[in-house]
């Protein structure tokens, strides 16, 4: 058997496998890393997909494994999975991050979301489809992390240094309110900031699959702060439809894309009960995020009813409704962080010529349109009404010479514009500027 006959034949029938999340065969998205094949026809193939136990993975095997075997000629196929690293920023060859293969940053604009129970319950699905996870609270408004884990008074060992995370059943974890117990409120302030760098750079978590980190809520600087030390791979930002607001939603997405942290999505807590008497799902307070997607082009990861059993998180099993909410969750988490991390990707790209926007699509299609139009498009809270959906904005408003001061594409799905006129809080998705402006070649 002459490998130099079989192996484009190979190629050929690898290129027909197609990754359903970047609408790319496997050959073009760069996964597919040796290919060897022996006289007997025993094909040994090494895949490497974006996140560790991609949830593709036997779906690309099954599939591979039967198109290769149509090949004349070859008998077996031995195909080996590995994962890509992550691409963050090393801080400094001492950073106790570097064994993680992704770390996570929880949000939310303002606080009693629910934003550290969501990310306990998240460690512990995580923790119970198989993961090495761990979850550090930074919040320094209220560390909720010892009461979730019921550990109110843990003692944290540190040697040499490293400050060893206090382990709940299985979960590893690490909170400022081990460290700073019940300190009366005045030594907080000060200590507040040495601790937090302490616990970012000397946490000895050792060998990770996920990194959970539970952020204080809100967007100033102690959140950029933070933000700037650790190499996050997304982050999540989670509303309720009853305090959502559009503007705390932009504000959210500009910080983290500012540190060209990619944001994954939006889970929306306590959106409904099931009722006792009738079983049915009960919106609260209407379909509060439903339309973020349209707006800033995020996926919303997630639904989070209100849950009877939703304060104690300290047991591997925690978590209602595992099936249902968040193993379906934790997939669309994999898929969003495979996506950006994939670097096939290509964001269009924006120029600027005399009063026209041109976007390339980098397909061979072009968008073109005037700056004032675009202008008179946009969505955000202060041009429409957030709750009736009104335009706010009058078109005769925006004068035709209007310009661009600042122009900048957010990850790869939208794009943000400051505006001559002051107004610097318009964000559009590719998807809304190609509906808008359709295509051309
Ligand atoms: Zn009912
Ligand atoms: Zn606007």
């Amino acid at each position: 058997m002459s490998a130099e006959i079989v192996k484009p034949k190979i190629f050929e029938q690898l290129k027909t496998v197609i990754d359903p999340d970047l609408h790319t065969d496997i050959v073009t998205a760069g996964f597919v890393k040796s290919v060897s094949i022996t006289e007997q026809g025993i094909v040994d193939l090494t895949v490497e997909l974006t996140i560790p136990t991609c949830p593709l993975q036997s779906k690309f095997k099954v599939e591979i494994e039967q198109k290769l075997l149509s090949i004349e000629g070859i008998k077996k196929v031995n195909i080996h999975f590995t994962s890509r690293k992550r691409a963050g920023v090393q801080m400094s060859q001492q950073n106790s991050l570097n064994q993680i293969h992704a770390v996570i940053a929880i949000s939310a604009c303002k606080g009693g979301v629910g934003k550290s129970t969501i990310a306990s319950f998240l460690a512990r699905a995580l923790q119970r489809k198989g993961f090495r996870v761990g979850l550090m609270d930074l919040d320094i408004y209220g560390p909720s992390l010892p009461t979730l884990m019921s550990r109110p008074h843990a003692d944290v060992a540190i040697i040499d240094e490293r400050i060893l995370p206090v382990e709940v059943d299985n979960l590893l974890t690490m909170s400022l309110g081990y460290i700073l117990g019940d300190a009366p409120a005045v030594l907080r302030g000060p200590l507040v900031s040495t601790y937090t760098s302490q616990l970012i750079h000397q946490t000895e978590w050792g060998p990770l699959d996920f990194l959970i980190i539970d952020l204080p809520p809100g967007t100033g600087d102690i959140q950029l702060t933070l933000l700037q030390q650790v190499a996050l791979d997304g982050a999540i930002i989670v509303t309720t439809p009853q305090t959502l607001s559009l503007v705390d939603v932009t504000r959210g997405i500009l910080m983290f894309e500012k540190l060209h942290v990619p944001v994954l999505g939006v889970i929306e807590n306590m959106s409904y009960f099931v009722c006792d008497n009738c079983g049915k799902k009960h919106f609260l307070f209407g379909n509060g995020t439903a339309d973020l997607p349209e707006r800033f082009g995020l996926p919303i990861l997630a639904n989070i009813p209100l849950l009877s059993n939703f304060h104690d998180a300290s047991t591997k099993n925690a978590g209602e409704e595992y099936n249902t909410i968040w193993e379906p969750l934790i997939e669309k988490i994999q898929h969003e962080i495979g996506k950006r991390r994939a670097n096939t990707l290509s964001s269009p790209e924006v120029h600027i010529k005399e009063n026209e926007l041109i976007i390339d699509w980098k397909d061979g299609k072009f968008s073109e349109i005037s700056l004032a139009n675009l202008r008179r498009a946009c969505r955000c809270a202060y041009c429409v009404d957030e709750l009736t959906g009104e335009p706010l904005l009058k078109p005769e408003e925006v004068p035709e010479d209007i310009k661009i001061e600042e122009i900048q594409p957010l990850g790869h799905y939208a794009v943000s514009i400051f505006w001559s006129d002051g107004h610097t809080s318009s964000i559009y998705p590719w998807d809304f500027l190609k509906n808008l402006v359709p295509p051309h070649s």
